[in-house]
Parts: structure tokens; C-alpha cells; sequence
């Protein structure tokens, strides 16, 4: 491995990975919608257009951070996110209150810190929104991990919220890996080597014992799906069928979507990750019917 890729090409890498997470974000909303749950078992697409959720809009700050600091800049990401932060996202209550405190010009270290009595936020947000920084360090897993625990804290100070963006990175830049991406249980090892002792590591190792298991369903029982927004309810599973999808976006998304729980999250995750991989690309079809990113959003680099 070595750390010579070009801002162009961490750009590009990053850029793929986001567009498959927003179309998994904005995809895996649409079956929280009742009218569209029959859809869901016959694998058919709802009409678009599809608005993406708080999952991409967070994770344009993570790009645009990168793409002008080269690296994650904790004060320039929660700015960031305060500065573009839409309530009607699906933001969770607590998020809420912080980016618009934040805004209004608090510090986000003490209210981050401050967060459920102390113990800082365990949900979701910080694995959701980071597949991709991994892509962005497609040669350096290491890198990814390490950046991706700095850019939890300005929401998420809880160990296993950290943890969790931490396994999503590791992930995503396993599978950006510019010699191809690795097969499932090679996946699943290489974000366990990468990630601390956890409930969400304890999660991961249940995750590569099931990856033979072809009824997702089973499994997100076991794993959890998200259903409590808690990152170690959430990355275990999405990881499991990342793994299990590297190259084939289109079942990965069906396999991630159809067991329910935090479906746009989940997808999110799943969509990043496998995005960030060769041949991981989202269906035209689908990139179409979903919502175009923000303007503001970096396409070239600085
Ligand atoms: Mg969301």
C-alpha cells in the first residue's frame, strides 16, 4: 500500500461512494412509505424522484471537509454540518438540538460531550455518513479508520458510535482498494484487525461467522438492523451484507432493504461501501430517480 494517490483520484473515489450511499439513503426511505411495501417483495422501483435523508446530507460535509482540507478538520466538519443542516433531513432529536446550537454559535465539544447525560450520542450517524472518507483513502485502510474516529466526536462522542464510523471507513477503503475489492470473509477480517475492542467489533466477528448464512433476515435478528439507531444494532448487519455484495449493488441493496429496520441508514451504509468498489456502481436507472447532490458539493479538486 502505498499513499500516492492523486487528489483527483481520491476525489473520484470518494465522489462514487457517495452517490451510492445517497441512493441507497434516498432508495431505502422510500419503503418506509406503507403504499410501497409491496413493491418492496416484488423487487419492484418506486417513482421517483427520491429525496435523500440526513444520511447524505452529512456526508456531503464529510467530502466537502476533505476535499478542501485534504484531511478531516473537526471544526471545519461541524460547521459544516450546522451550516447545512435541514430539520426535515430525518435528523434524530438530538442532533437536531445540536446543529442548531451550534449554529448559533455554541462549541461543539462541550455539547457533543454533554449529550445524554454525558456519555455522548451511540446512534448511527457517524457510521452512516462516513463510506466516503474510506473511499477517499482507498490505499491507506489505516488512514480511514484513523480519520474517520476524529470526524465522529463533533456529533458522536460515544465509544461505540466512534467505533462504528470507524468499521464503515475501514470497510469502505478495503473496498476501494485500487488492485480490486477482496472477497467477503477477507473484508470482514481486514475491519476487525482495523477496529478496538467494542460491541460493535463484538458484532462484526458474530457478522463473519454468518456471512454462509443466505437468509438476511436470520441474521439481522441476530445482528440487529438498526430498529434502535444505535451504531452496534446498525454496522454489524449493513457490514455483513457489504461483504456479501462487493460488485453487485443492486442485490446488495435488495438483501440490506427488505429485512426493515433503519432502511435508509442501513442502505446508506451498504450503498457506500459497496460504491466504493470496482463494479460497485448504483444502476444509471437508479442514480436518475434519486435526488441530484447539493450544489455545493466539491466535483473537482481544489
Ligand atoms: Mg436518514
Amino acid at each position: 500500500m502505498t499513499a500516492d494517490l492523486s487528489p483527483d483520484r481520491r476525489l473520484e473515489s470518494a465522489l462514487a461512494s457517495l452517490r451510492g450511499l445517497a441512493v441507497g439513503d434516498a432508495l431505502g426511505f422510500q419503503f418506509f412509505t406503507p403504499a410501497h411495501y409491496p413493491l418492496l417483495k416484488r423487487r419492484e422501483l418506486p417513482e421517483g424522484p427520491w429525496p435523500w435523508t440526513d444520511d447524505t446530507e452529512m456526508a456531503c460535509s464529510v467530502l466537502s471537509v476533505l476535499a478542501g482540507h485534504g484531511r478531516i478538520d473537526q471544526d471545519a466538519l461541524a460547521r459544516s454540518f450546522a451550516g447545512h443542516h435541514h430539520a426535515d433531513r430525518g435528523y434524530g432529536p438530538a442532533v437536531n438540538q445540536l446543529l442548531g446550537r451550534i449554529r448559533d454559535g455554541g462549541d461543539w465539544r462541550e455539547l457533543a460531550s454533554a449529550l445524554f447525560k454525558g456519555q455522548g450520542s451511540w446512534g448511527n450517524g457517524a457510521s452512516m455518513r462516513i463510506a466516503p472518507l474510506g473511499a477517499w483513502y482507498a490505499d491507506d485502510p489505516e488512514q480511514a479508520t484513523h480519520q474517520a474516529e476524529i470526524s465522529a466526536y463533533p456529533t458522536h462522542q460515544h465509544r461505540e458510535a466512534v467505533v462504528g464510523a470507524m468499521a464503515v471507513a475501514a470497510a469502505a477503503a478495503l473496498a476501494a482498494d485500487p488492485a480490486g475489492p477482496p472477497a467477503p470473509k477477507a473484508l470482514l477480517d481486514g475491519v476487525i484487525d482495523l477496529v478496538p475492542r467494542s460491541a460493535v467489533g463484538a458484532g462484526l466477528r458474530r457478522a463473519r461467522d454468518m456471512l454462509d448464512y443466505d437468509d438476511a433476515g436470520t441474521v439481522a435478528a441476530v445482528l440487529g438492523c438498526g430498529r434502535r439507531t444505535t451504531a452496534h444494532d446498525t454496522v454489524p448487519f449493513a457490514l455483513w451484507s457489504a461483504a456479501r455484495g462487493l460488485g453487485a449493488y443492486e442485490q446488495a441493496f435488495w438483501d440490506t432493504v427488505r429485512v426493515g429496520g433503519d432502511m435508509d441508514t442501513t442502505c446508506a451504509i451498504v450503498g457506500g461501501v459497496v460504491a466504493a468498489g470496482a463494479g460497485g456502481a448504483p444502476p444509471a436507472a437508479w442514480l436518475e430517480r434519486t435526488e441530484p447532490l447539493p450544489g455545493w458539493v466539491p466535483v473537482t479538486s481544489a
